[in-house]
């Protein structure tokens, strides 16, 4: 699988980082934004539907 890597924001401080797709856990798992504390599912940290798609696909 080619490395890709993924447009992260935080929903509740708009904190946007990148993190490598073999890095991330599976979209339902929850997330901890490192910036403020937040702990949500991490689907609900993906930018763009794109990158919720490519983390969806590689967690297959
Ligand atoms: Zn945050």
């Amino acid at each position: 699988m080619q490395e890709a890597w993924l447009q992260v924001q935080c929903p509740a401080c708009s904190d946007s980082w990148e993190e490598r797709v073999n890095d991330l856990p599976a979209p339902d798992t929850q997330f901890t934004c490192d910036d403020c504390g937040t702990e949500r599912a991490l689907s609900e940290f993906m930018q763009t539907a794109r990158d919720l798609e490519v983390l969806r696909e590689f967690n297959e």
